[in-house]
């Protein structure tokens, strides 16, 4: 198997090459490493290739990882979040990429004023429809984003969303495509608190096409750590495909 430092190498060569041909700027993507189900010491080796960013999709586990890792990683909650597990992850995260309901907002809200921080959330949509997963419907989206955005201790980013589970990448475009013509739409709503800077879109097997269609995140698990191990848990039902 490559190594991870090896893996890292080739995506963000495809990052730049996608970009390249897409018309973007490089810098506007940033990788976040999806280290979910890998040990600390696994981490170290993304680390110590130099990469900062990583996502985990359980608080309960983000909470272990944490203090055993260098101070200047900047973690990113990108798993459903539970209310009553925001207070311990309030001032441990730069961004949450899974806010999926009003009240969640609320209650995020409420934690970072309590903890003297500003939350960062990206509003996570649910384009594909599928029952399976969480994230806002469009037309919820839309009926919320108001009251959301004028939360104290809160500020929207952007936007998330899951691809379907498909056989071949390109199956996915008109999802990333949708996701990014809605943040234009709410764009063009002035919202005073709201910024449509960035799109959170792209996993292992189709980041490509995401970067295409205007990612300005993509989360990449497997492609970098290699295949997972899974001990299927209650919370854990989005990202395994
Ligand atoms: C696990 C997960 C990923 C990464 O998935 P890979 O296919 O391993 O790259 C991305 N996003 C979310 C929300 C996940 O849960």
């Amino acid at each position: 198997m490559e190594s991870i430092r090896e893996n890292m190498q080739s995506i963000q060569q495809l990052i730049e090459t996608t970009c390249r041909k897409s018309g973007r700027n490089p810098g506007e993507v940033k990788l976040v490493a999806v280290s979910k189900n890998f040990p600390v010491n696994i981490i170290m080796e993304a680390y110590q290739a130099g990469q900062r960013m990583f996502g985990e999709n359980r608080v309960q586990e983000l909470i272990q990882k944490v203090p055993q890792l260098p101070p200047d990683i900047e973690w990113h909650l990108i798993g459903t979040l539970q209310r009553n597990k925001v207070k311990y992850i309030i001032d441990k995260v730069s961004l949450i990429h899974s806010v999926d309901s009003l009240a969640l907002a609320q209650e995020i809200s409420k934690r970072a004023l309590k903890a003297g921080v500003t939350a960062n959330i990206l509003l996570q949509v649910n384009i594909s429809q599928e029952t399976s997963k969480s994230g806002f419907s469009e037309e919820e989206l839309l009926q919320n984003i108001k009251e959301i955005s004028v939360l104290p201790g809160i500020k929207i980013k952007g936007l998330m969303t899951i691809g379907p589970l498909v056989a071949e990448a390109e199956e996915v475009r008109p999802i990333f495509r949708r996701l990014k013509e809605l943040s234009v739409e709410i764009d063009g709503m002035k919202l005073p608190q709201v910024e449509m800077k960035e799109l959170s879109m792209g996993m292992s097997d189709d980041f490509t096409v995401a970067v295409e269609e205007g990612a300005t995140f993509v989360r990449i698990g497997s492609r970098i750590f290699g295949p997972r191990n899974y001990e299927e848990g209650g919370e854990e039902h989005e990202g395994f495909r």
